[in-house]
């Protein structure tokens, strides 16, 4: 295990140096500011420790790399780590999180005690976390409760939706989430039963100021997106339907495909010659990554109009760009704790397709921000994108509101404001008001 200040993260991954919560004043108002200010002020020269699985790739990740950074412009001390483990303990924990979400997987005794437990109990042996409060993030280290070498407040914070969880799996997890001081989920319909201590809901956000989430005007975009129009020879006039995800089963990548095939077949869309762009890349933690792009691109099967692209160059800028530029982003998973990808595409004031399911639903509001559709219904998603691409009113009045509603509920200035609230009452000083 490593932490952020550490010489091996900052030569891969660079500094997260302390960001000043007024940057973000344009944004959220000068309002807003202050209550973070105020709910920081007591929590001055406090320890916030973060723990997960993976400096890199994911929705996890991408967070941490931003509330880190603000709460240190805060003054509280917030440090990030992430536990390491064999190639097999991450097919192990892939394994965990597909059953959780309702996959049929095998696991055999050794996985569970030699390879799970023990990659837990190892990460702890020359590290102790010290800190008022710690966040242990999903299945992976979440043993580590029991099995690592901690001091202080520790609340598991589980990003998946569990509510149709393995018995087996979870009455597995469910000692250890109740040996933590409370839990964490994105909505209250993703607990599974059997939690005995407090849970909380906090929803994930994205970082407005990040390169891949500030926001740009559409020459920008088309612009900054020159070489990567030429790298994949993609003619930027040619209208673009837009989905970006990792590799996964449950992204449901195939089916986007398929609409699209079928909704080349209309003849007025033919006219419009609309391409679609699938950007994926593939978390350290997801060995299973390559193997679907392989799936994808066959699916594909070499049609000149759909562009399957893995692990992009300059990734944050050109797909921050991409958002942009697309008429509608298409996010129609099978199983979704948030998918902060359709936030993000929201936020560049592009509508979304989404499917009807978990964190979705509550950003893709019907017929305001985006549509929703059941993700195996190829009809409905290709009358949806037909609708989109062929209404640009429409495709702007959602946008606008997509943009608003992004700003009053998923920014990551309400994420660090909900997490200082659950500190402050963790440590007494007062109550949170968001508790279910
Ligand atoms: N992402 C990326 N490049 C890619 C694919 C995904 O930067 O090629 C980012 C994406 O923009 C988002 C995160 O990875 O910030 C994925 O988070 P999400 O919650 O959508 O899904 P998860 O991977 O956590 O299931």
């Amino acid at each position: 295990m490593y932490d952020n200040q550490s010489e091996k993260y900052k030569k891969q991954y660079g500094e997260l140096k302390p960001i000043d919560i007024h940057k973000y004043m344009l944004i959220i108002g000068a309002k807003e500011v202050e209550e973070i200010k105020r709910l920081a002020s007591l929590l001055q020269d406090k320890t916030w420790c973060h723990v997960n699985s993976t400096f890199d790739g994911g929705g996890v990740a991408e967070m941490l790399k931003s509330v880190v950074p603000i709460a240190k412009g805060l003054g509280i001390k917030c440090k990030w780590f992430s536990i390491e483990g064999s190639e097999n303990f991450y097919s192990i924990t892939k394994r965990f999180h597909n059953i959780i979400q309702g996959l049929d997987q095998q696991f055999t005794i050794e996985d569970l005690l030699e390879t799970y437990l023990e990659t837990n109990k190892k990460n702890f042996i020359n590290q102790r976390i010290v800190a008022d409060m710690t966040i242990v993030h999903d299945p992976q280290p979440c043993a580590s409760i029991v099995h690592g070498n901690y001091e202080g407040k520790m609340i598991w914070r589980c990003h998946i939706d569990t509510s149709e969880a393995n018995e087996m799996i979870w009455n597995f997890l469910l000692p250890y989430i109740n040996n933590y001081d409370g839990s964490i989920f994105s909505q209250r319909s993703f607990v599974k039963k059997g939690i005995k201590k407090p849970v909380y809901q906090i929803a994930p956000a994205i970082d407005p100021l990040s390169v891949k989430n500030r926001q740009r005007s559409e020459k920008e975009g088309y612009d900054t997106l020159s070489g990567f129009w030429s790298k994949y020879k993609i003619d930027p006039d040619r209208p673009i339907i837009l989905a970006v995800s990792r590799y996964d089963v449950h992204k449901n990548q195939e089916t986007i495909i398929q609409s699209f095939k079928k909704l080349k077949k209309d003849k007025i869309i033919r006219d419009l010659k609309p391409i679609l762009i699938i950007v994926g890349n593939s978390a350290t933690d997801d060995p299973e990554g390559i193997e679907m792009y392989r799936k994808i691109q066959a699916v594909a099967d070499n049609d000149p109009d759909v562009y399957t692209l893995l692990n992009i160059e300059n990734n944050d800028e050109c797909i921050g760009a991409l958002m942009k530029v697309a008429k509608l982003f298409v996010h129609i998973s099978t199983k979704e704790g948030f998918g902060l990808v359709v936030t993000e595409a929201l936020w560049q004031g592009t509508p979304v397709i989404g499917s009807d399911i978990g964190g979705i639903k509550l950003q893709v509001i019907n017929g305001k921000t985006g549509y929703l559709v059941n993700p195996h219904n190829i009809h409905s998603i290709v009358t949806f994108m037909k609708y989109l691409l062929i209404n640009a009113d429409e495709r702007e009045k959602l946008g606008y509101n997509a943009v608003e509603y992004v700003r009053e509920n998923f920014l990551i200035t309400t994420l660090v404001k909900k997490y200082l609230i659950l500190m402050r009452f963790l440590l007494g000083i007062d109550y949170p008001y968001f508790t279910i």
